[in-house]
């Protein structure tokens, strides 16, 4: 049971809901080129409609300064109806006469979507008199945008104070998966953190030390740690001035008693390239005019093992440069243990943030692990171990 209210507790039978959704889908000359986040937001969208409710859809689109035609929504609700199998209408304002006459014209079951809530400066300032124009709309609220979550927005977090607040489905499945990966996970926990930098993740790191039993690093980030430890790395990405952190977040690790797993060996190249010539080093033998571009095959046996002691996993970032082969392998083989892992019923695997679902989706395993996160920006928040305003207004 969660500790949110859902679904399960709204009654939206002849209610309006306004129910806030994540649309902000990657268009290219007017067309939609991924629809992941529509169907991600279906569910919600036909539970709701189903017992006779009134589908009232917000959502921000791109960054506009005020109302700016090449960021309406109006394309996205005709791709919202193909995808729902039924009419969606649409309003060309999220306040005011416009929304409130198409509201009005609403009959029981009906969908509509209103436009871009960020034309209104309201929206990101989380405006009282802003998120009173929207709440004379609906008799309750919905929020379903777990990767807006961060934002403490009008749209996402002053509705759920001003009307009954509840989490959709997906948001939902979203809560639940994060529950299970680190706020009551079953224990041992391990992480892995890749990705390029090691900047950009120090709080996540910080946090995770002192959550998880087992921290791999990997990536490009892990070739600043090991510099950090005396070792040479030659050519290979690092943030050398920020060894004193690395030493930190160990030091730390080893005060929470989590064990930090660094490569052993690493895969280098003189250069970083597609097919570029490549050989495996030891980790204290690193040439110095190459680079590291993935980790070996020791690395990954270590990885796999650590896995293998794990009863959950958290994920994020890759543990090489994944996008050029054959760098990605360490990526791909670690990936692919963990769907199996969590194919025989033996791990819960949680995963999520940035360039992770890309390298998962290379890996061909997304649909094997317990859940993958789409969002970016709200999962690494929570990874960090901050809490995210849109989700704590829905607290039961
Ligand atoms: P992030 O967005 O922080 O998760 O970083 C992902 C990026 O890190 C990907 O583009 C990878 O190519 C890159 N990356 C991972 N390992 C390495 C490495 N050893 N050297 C250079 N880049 C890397």
């Amino acid at each position: 049971m969660t500790a949110f209210r859902t679904l399960d507790q709204a009654d939206v039978k002849g209610k309006r809901a306004l129910v806030r959704v994540d649309l902000n889908v990657p268009m290219e000359n007017g067309r939609i080129t991924d629809a992941t986040r529509i169907e991600r937001v279906l569910p919600t969208i036909r539970e709701i409609a189903d017992k006779g409710g009134k589908v009232i859809l917000l959502a921000h689109f791109g960054r506009p300064k005020g109302r700016d035609p090449k960021e309406s929504l109006k394309p996205v609700a005709e791709a919202v109806s193909q995808h729902l199998g039924k009419p969606v209408a649409f309003a060309d304002d999220c306040i005011g006469e416009a929304a409130s006459q198409a509201v009005n014209a609403m009959k029981d079951g009906d969908v509509l979507l209103l436009e871009n809530t960020r034309f209104h400066a309201g929206e990101e300032k989380n405006d009282p008199a802003f998120v009173q124009e929207l709440a004379k709309l609906g008799d309750l609220y919905v929020n379903d945008a777990f990767s807006a979550a961060h934002r403490a927005h009008a749209s996402t977090e002053g509705l759920a104070r001003a009307l009954p607040g509840y989490a959709g489905r997906t948001m939902q499945a979203e809560l639940d998966a994060l529950t299970k990966g680190l706020e009551a996970p079953k224990r041992p926990v391990v992480a892995i953190v890749g990705g390029a930098k090691v900047s950009t993740k120090i709080d996540l790191l910080e946090n995770l030390v002192t959550r998880v039993d087992a921290l791999v690093i990997g990536g490009g980030m892990a070739n600043t740690f090991v510099h950090a430890t005396g070792l040479g790395i030659g050519k290979s990405l690092a943030e050398k001035d920020l060894a004193a952190t690395a030493m930190r977040i160990i030091e730390k690790a080893r005060e929470s008693n989590c064990a930090i797993i660094l490569p052993v060996d690493g895969v280098c190249a003189y250069e970083f390239k597609a097919g570029a010539h490549n050989h495996t080093y030891g980790i204290d033998a690193i040439p110095e005019d190459q680079m590291i571009l993935d980790v070996g095959s020791q690395s990954v046996e270590r990885v796999n093992s650590a896995i293998n002691d794990a009863a959950t996993l958290v994920w994020n970032g890759p543990l090489g440069a994944f996008e050029i082969a054959p760098f990605d392998q360490g990526t791909v083989a670690a990936a692919r243990h963990a769907a199996q892992r969590t194919k025989d019923g033996k791990l819960v695997s949680v995963a999520g943030g940035g360039d992770t679902v890309a390298a998962l989706n290379h890996a061909g395993v997304t649909d094997s692990f317990s859940y993958v996160s789409t969002a970016g920006g709200a999962f690494l928040e929570w990874l960090e171990g901050k809490s995210l305003p849109g989700v704590e207004a829905l607290r039961a």
